[in-house]
């Protein structure tokens, strides 16, 4: 009741996100009480702005009462898994759609790329001998940042697209208007997803043997075809050995796997709405997934996003880009993550190829010198954009090259690499160029069919977990 008053208040006497004039009480952070709602006093930036304030208020009322996603002793264990990440011991996967969408949502979708994030996994573990942790960009994904207010196409100028949460991808002005009615078609759309997925991780689709079923294709016309068919070969062999010691289908380590869900918190009044006091510690969760991370626009040591996220008990990342310095690195991870709890922060690197060896040293080196701990995460999809032929896309080239210099950082500085973030879909869709499937220019309109950025195919993303593999064996 109290948090329904809170947003009510929030949301009656003004529109949500029109900026507020924060009275800047990050002055005295340390003095100031956290509660869900605590980041309305300080600025919010890319938040949708609503019109409907009514159906805003019926749309967050509704989705307070209904029951969490998922349950805090869930996120706590994530967070041992990441500690572990941070240490080397294990090795996170995070993957899926750039933005996920209600017209492409189906189950199909949803198990193909359960599939290859399960068949990435299997490919990292064996290379790293460390287990893999997974955790989908999945069942949320729904709120995008844009880097422009509006988008203009054949002279009409237009609000941009702020994700299926927000507004509508038609470039059309009624589409375009915020309906906070889709933050209640999310939230369905979540709940279903998140309930085949835990199906799917506990009811045998995982078996070994069914994951096991992959498209090596690219194999045949990859640069490193012939290495990664040697390490294909060897798993599969590792399995029938395992098969043969009698650990079959119906052994609980083949059936079942841990898969957990993250996002973006980017639309807070959503996660806020979601956010559940956990009866059995007293600390606020937001269960709208088990992971939130805060992205590249929003990590304003003195914003809403970052105080939001301060408080809530998850395990949460940060995006950083080359332009972030080691000073503010520190003072983020300190707001962050005060008690320096392993496994609590993860820094997710996305500078491009061409930065990572001139700007992740000092930040590594600034951390290490603080006496944090964070997981350090390569996302290579980020800094590597481009537009190609009016598409925008990304080269998987460039993409492993992100990764490579990722990993070469860290082995220069004998820190650790912990984990990928990649945006990537079970389907065979053309949206970044190259790999061993060769994907090129003239390809890019055949099956492009991302709701925001270019996602790794298939055999693209497996091709990049080839690649980890590589580097984990090392
Ligand atoms: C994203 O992960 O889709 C995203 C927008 O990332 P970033 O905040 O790193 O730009
Ligand atoms: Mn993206």
């Amino acid at each position: 009741r109290h948090q329904t008053r809170a947003i009510l208040r929030q949301h009656s006497p003004r529109p949500v996100a029109q900026p507020i004039n924060p009275p800047l009480l990050r002055e005295s952070e340390h003095l100031t009480a956290w509660t869900p709602e605590s980041w309305q006093q300080f600025q919010a930036h890319q938040q949708p702005n609503y019109t409907e304030l009514q159906k805003v208020t019926d749309a967050l009322e509704t989705i307070s009462r209904l029951p969490a996603l998922v349950f805090a002793g869930e996120c706590r264990n994530l967070q041992s898994r990441l500690a572990k990440c941070a240490t080397g011991e294990a090795f996170l996967v995070q993957g899926g759609d750039c933005a996920e969408s209600f017209s492409q949502f189906s189950a199909n979708r949803i198990r193909d790329s359960f599939r290859v994030q399960l068949q990435m996994a299997l490919v990292a573990m064996f290379g790293g001998g460390v287990p893999v942790v997974k955790v989908g960009r999945m069942a949320g994904q729904f709120a995008k940042p844009r880097s422009s207010d509006t988008e203009t196409f054949d002279g009409v100028e237009l609000p941009s697209y702020r994700g299926d949460i927000i507004n509508g991808q038609e470039f059309t002005a009624e589409a375009r208007i915020p309906d906070p009615a889709r933050m209640v078609q999310a939230y369905n759309q979540s709940a279903a997803t998140l309930n085949l997925l835990r199906g799917f991780a506990s009811g045998g689709y995982a078996s070994l043997q069914r994951v096991m079923k992959w498209n090596l294709g690219f194999m045949d016309s990859s640069d490193k075809g012939d290495a990664y068919l040697e390490v294909a070969k060897r798993v599969d062999e590792a399995i029938a050995f395992m098969v043969a010691c009698g650990l079959d289908e119906n052994t609980p380590i083949m059936n079942e796997t841990e898969f957990y869900v993250s996002h973006e918190a980017l639309l807070l009044p959503y996660e806020q709405a979601l956010t559940r006091e956990d009866s059995t510690t007293g600390l606020w969760y937001d269960c709208s997934g088990h992971m939130l991370w805060c992205g590249e626009r929003t990590r304003q040591l003195d914003g809403a996003h970052v105080e939001f996220m301060r408080g809530i008990g998850n395990p949460i990342g940060v995006k950083v880009s080359d332009k972030m310095d080691g000073g503010q690195l520190v003072s983020l991870v300190a707001a962050l993550n005060p008690d320096n709890v392993p496994g609590r922060l993860t820094v997710i690197v996305r500078m491009g190829a061409d930065k990572v060896r001139a700007n992740l040293p000092r930040l590594i080196k600034a951390v290490r010198d603080s006496g944090q701990v964070v997981t350090w995460v390569c996302d290579p999809m980020h800094g590597n954009t481009e537009c190609v032929a009016g598409f925008k896309t990304r080269r998987f080239e460039r993409i492993r090259a992100e990764v490579e210099a990722f990993f070469d950082v860290h082995e220069e500085l004998g820190s650790v690499p912990g984990g990928i973030h990649l945006e990537m879909t079970g389907d065979d869709v053309t949206e970044c160029l190259g790999g061993g499937a060769s994907v090129d220019e003239g390809d890019l309109d055949s099956r492009y069919h991302t709701h925001c950025d270019p996602r790794l195919n298939a055999e693209q993303a497996l091709e990049m977990a080839f690649y980890v593999a590589s580097r984990l064996a090392k």
